[in-house]
């Protein structure tokens, strides 16, 4: 077993720190937030992350977990350093590697002179990283400390960080030595995940390329999603369609409006920007990101469009986290979502299951924060459901469409089903997916009677 340094201990770092003790490593956690690390000390989860508090509590009762400010606490004991601190979007576009290149001079004034220190960057860093940090670390160091970089890029999903760490898909390990490689390879115990071993710069891309990826099927999905709802066809019915063929897969098909988070915009506008500066233009890359801009747009014009204008309208957002089952409201949707409305005119009358004390923080305080999907819905004009919480799937909505002042729900996450919904008497839509009409609808002349494209206009 091994002593483990983890700088940052945020989504990433308290993941990974809780998880090596749980594997039997003795393990430090570093960061630079005081009140953080108190909490943290007191075995309080300072995020929301099904298992984490459970497994830092076993931690903290074993011994084998603890969390101090002081680098040269944990640092010149520790095998292995891991950085795991944040990486956000710099005012270029690409990221903003301050607090990588903190952490990395803070490293290397405590890395010991008497044995190798392995030093692993898990943060998502910009290709080139694994050397800048290896350059800083050699400045700071010791003359006589001996240590290696090795890249360690992380592939967690916040809402179920411990699952992903205890079971990943894949360890993915960049070094100019294989053998600093092997040794992080070892830390992790036997599973089945193939350990992908490469050179630094290549573990880098692996990263980007990855969220790259996944963010392009989300906005392909939402382009053919607006060319159904365009033409009457059911998105819903194409991505199952499609994802049956075994080249494509099921995965990331789900039509809506778009990736927010801490990872997925950041890094696929790192990528491009990196592109860019690389002298590649980066096409693809912009379009996802044009896409998802849009389709966050989507849904208020939507929405003003079936009520017949937002101004003086209140609306009930239902979801402020990026996704369920994370408090984690780093570029959700949901924030651009509210900004637009009121800056149309309307009110707002929001609800989230985790992320109601982070939303206070940061939505405008007209903003009514609610306690329940209920409470939001009294007396608004519409529900903007914009999170798919499990929680919205076992509504009462007959209640729902009594609370509220028009029984209008447009659906950015198709939760609901347009033929159910349609016979509770809701003027509803989804995304990508056929109009149902609702009895109240065909005589309601502001429902945003919405007409496929005719077979004439195709020109077939
Ligand atoms: P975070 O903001 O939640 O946590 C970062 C922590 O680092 C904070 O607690 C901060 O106080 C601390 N910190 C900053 N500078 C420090 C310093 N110099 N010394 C000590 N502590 C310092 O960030 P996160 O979501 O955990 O992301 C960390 C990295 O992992 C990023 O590069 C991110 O892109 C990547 N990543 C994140 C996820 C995710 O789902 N959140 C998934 C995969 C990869």
């Amino acid at each position: 077993m091994a002593n483990i340094a983890v700088i940052g201990c945020g989504y990433v770092g308290l993941g990974t720190a809780s998880v090596f003790a749980e594997f039997g490593h003795t393990v430090v956690g570093v960061d630079n937030d005081e009140a953080k690390v108190a909490r943290l000390r007191d075995g309080d989860c300072p995020i929301f992350e099904p298992g984490l508090q459970e497994m830092l509590h076993r931690g903290l009762h074993a011994g084998r977990l603890s969390f101090t400010t002081e680098y040269a606490d944990a640092v010149q004991t520790a095998e292995f350093v891991f950085i795991c601190v944040s990486t956000p979007c710099a005012p270029h576009g690409g990221a903003d590697m301050q607090y990588v290149r903190q952490a990395a001079r803070s490293i290397g004034r405590q890395l010991a002179p008497e044995r190798r220190t392995i030093i692993v960057n898990k943060s998502t860093m910009p290709p080139g990283s694994g050397d800048l940090v290896g350059a800083l670390l050699g400045e700071e160091a010791d003359p006589r400390a001996r240590f290696a970089v090795v890249a360690n890029p992380e592939f967690l999903r916040e809402g179920s960080a411990v699952r992903d760490m205890l079971e990943p898909d894949r360890i993915v390990l960049g070094a100019a030595d294989c053998s600093a490689a092997e040794s992080v390879a070892a830390l992790y115990p036997a599973t089945d995940a193939p350990v992908v071993i490469t050179d630094l710069r290549t573990a880098e891309i692996i990263k980007y390329a990855a969220n790259a990826f996944l963010t392009t099927r989300i906005s392909f999905i939402n382009e053919i999603a607006q060319i159904c709802e365009a033409l009457g066809a059911d998105v819903r019915h194409v991505a199952h369609g499609i994802g049956l063929d075994k080249r494509i897969g099921p995965h990331f098909l789900n039509a809506g409006i778009g990736f927010g988070g801490s990872c997925f915009p950041k890094d696929a506008q790192a990528l491009e920007y990196i592109g860019a500066v690389a002298n590649c233009y980066p096409r693809l890359l912009r379009s996802v990101l044009e896409i998802n801009r849009d389709s966050r747009r989507s849904l208020v014009s939507k929405l003003d469009r079936m009520l017949g204008g937002l101004d003086g309208r209140t609306v009930a957002v239902w979801g402020l986290a990026f996704k369920p089952n994370t408090d984690d409201l780093r570029e959700a949707p949901a924030l651009d979502i509210i900004r637009e409305m009121i800056a149309c005119g309307a009110r707002v009358r929001a609800y989230d299951p985790a992320a109601m004390d982070a939303a206070r923080q940061l939505l405008p305080p007209s903003v009514a924060m609610c306690s329940d999907a209920y409470e939001a819905a009294e007396g608004a004009d519409a529900v903007a459901l914009v999170t798919e919480w499990n929680e919205f799937r076992g509504l009462d909505l007959v209640r729902v469409r009594e609370l509220l002042r028009r029984p209008v729900l447009v659906d950015g996450r198709n939760v609901y089903d347009a033929h159910e919904m349609a016979a509770l008497g809701f003027t509803y839509r989804g995304v990508g997916v056929p109009v149902v009409e609702s009895i109240e609808d065909r005589t309601d002349e502001a429902a945003g009677a919405h007409v496929p494209v005719a077979v004439g206009q195709l020109a077939l």
